[in-house]
């Protein structure tokens, strides 16, 4: 079988964490079948549309690194699409929808239904006081052809609904298995609405069906619609997708994730420097572990070892602080020219420095960081020497005459040793150390503070590397007379 999947979003603005894996377990699924994968904008919600978000979507997919082989694109930042099944926006299918829901009307699965907004307020009332589940009456289903079509001719304003037949309906979700519902239960759904368009129950159906798509792999939240779905198929003959409900992403507390933008957005999380490649690393192992013994894996580790006979049923909790750590990871390891790439926004103040500067803090500073948003505050010390007291100088087990002495000899040292590389310069002071059997803290402390200004900082071999010659013994003279004085 030629494998399709798809990620069908509606454009609300910003990509949900809960999509984004979404999405890329239908990346991981296409890959690992040899087979291809669609985007496509489900815009059919007018009150949900949000200017831009489609061009948004489509940048944040190519950031994180999911590519898809059909669906909307931009092409000189302008909309586009690729693919033999488009147009890939709903709102560009009215037509298909409209002819769709009339067949259906025509062979008796679904019906026109006329029934004016008070009227249905009035009987959602009425079951609502009566305790009975409320549904649509199927008050309209006795209308004959010919009363039809003449209100249809004076343009009465109507929807068209699904007649759910009787019985009980069954699907298998690869995830879940066998899953039974009494169709006693399910509304006669609107499928297309009185503004001409589809609601997303019969364009999901029907597109789903013409762009050729194998496997539905999408969110819990859905698992409800698929009753629906399932009488749909079997309405219009198609054949019968597989179906995959992925695990709830939960709160800490096993809350329903917070919708809260600022919490998950993934542009957010880009914005403040949370790598692509560990955001991906990490909304694939929400619900699924290769290996079980290792958090970190390469995309095309993920792909190899995907399979949805492995994904858990249970909720997946969203931890921060594994984020966290697996960014701290993800920066401390990844390509160092990747990385210069990826911190380009984020040097703040200091992006007027030269590249081999840059490159230097970011090899130094790197070890400490969390998120490149750090970058900026982290990189100013290096412009500009803070404002510190000389009590900060003194390490806690020496005093400030003892301080004094190490920064002068560092001074007069500094005029001798080789500051090119790390090693050498680790390798020079630590001989005056060894030869005069100091301690370390009582060197290496004010040596440190003299160079960051800070009680913490990266390491003092680190910072002069950076800082080079001139600059370190500036600062290093800086704090000679504060504590002279
Ligand atoms: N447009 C739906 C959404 O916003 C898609 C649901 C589905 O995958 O069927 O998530
Ligand atoms: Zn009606």
């Amino acid at each position: 079988m030629n494998v399709k999947t798809r990620f069908p979003p509606s454009p609300t603005g910003f990509l949900h964490i809960g999509s984004l894996r979404t999405a890329f377990y239908n990346f991981l699924f296409a890959k690992k079948h040899d087979g291809t994968f669609l985007v496509r904008v489900e815009d059919t919600d007018r009150e949900r549309l949000v200017e831009g978000a489609v061009e948004s979507l489509i940048r944040t997919l190519e950031t994180v690194g999911i590519t898809y082989d059909e669906g909307p694109i931009l092409v000189n930042g302008k909309l586009a699409e690729k693919g033999p099944n488009g147009p890939y926006t709903q709102s560009h299918r009215l037509e298909i929808y409209k002819e769709h829901a009339q067949m259906l009307a025509l062979q008796g699965s679904a019906y026109y239904c006329f029934c004016s907004k008070e009227r249905l307020e009035e009987l959602r009332n009425q079951q609502t006081i009566a305790k009975l589940q409320t549904k649509y009456d199927r008050h309209c289903l006795k209308l004959d052809k010919e009363e039809i079509s003449r209100r249809l001719a004076a343009r009465e304003s109507y929807v068209i609904r699904l007649l759910i037949p009787d019985g009980e309906t069954t699907f298998h979700d690869e995830i879940r298995g066998n899953i039974t519902i009494s169709n006693s239960e399910i509304d006669d759904q609107v499928l297309m609405k009185a503004d001409g368009f589809p609601t997303y129950h019969l364009a999901v159906v029907v597109d789903d069906h013409l762009m050729g798509v194998t496997h539905i792999i999408r969110g819990e939240e859905w698992i409800s619609s698929v009753p629906k779905h399932v009488i749909l198929y079997k309405a219009f003959g198609f054949p019968m997708p597989l179906f995959a409900h992925l695990p709830l992403i939960l709160n800490a507390d096993k809350s329903k994730l917070s919708k809260r933008q600022g919490d998950v957005a993934v542009e957010d999380y880009l914005a403040k420097g949370y790598l692509p490649e560990a955001l991906v690393n990490f909304v694939a192992l929400l619900g699924f572990n290769p290996t079980g013994d290792r958090e970190i894996y390469t995309v095309q580790e993920l792909i190899d070892a995907f399979d949805l006979s492995r994904v858990n049923k249970s909720g997946a909790v969203f931890d921060r602080t594994k984020l966290d750590w697996m960014n701290g990871q993800y920066i401390r390891s990844i390509d160092s020219s990747r990385l210069f790439e990826l911190v380009k926004p984020f040097w703040g103040t200091a992006s007027g420095l030269e590249d081999t500067q840059k490159e230097k803090i970011l090899a130094v500073e790197k070890e400490r960081l969390t998120t490149l948003g750090e970058l900026a505050q982290r990189a100013q010390m290096y412009l500009e020497l803070p404002d510190y007291t000389a009590e900060t100088l003194v390490w806690k087990k020496a005093d400030a005459q003892d301080a004094l002495m190490h920064l002068k000899n560092l001074e007069t040292l500094m005029g001798s040793i080789d500051l090119s590389s790390r090693e050498l310069i680790e390798g020079a002071i630590k001989k005056y150390i060894g030869d005069n059997g100091y301690q370390n803290g009582n060197v290496l402390w004010p040596m440190r503070v003299a160079l960051s200004g800070q009680a913490q900082s990266a390491g003092p071999f680190d910072l002069l590397w950076v800082l080079g010659k001139e600059e370190g013994l500036t600062r290093i003279h800086t704090a000679i007379t504060k504590l002279a004085s």
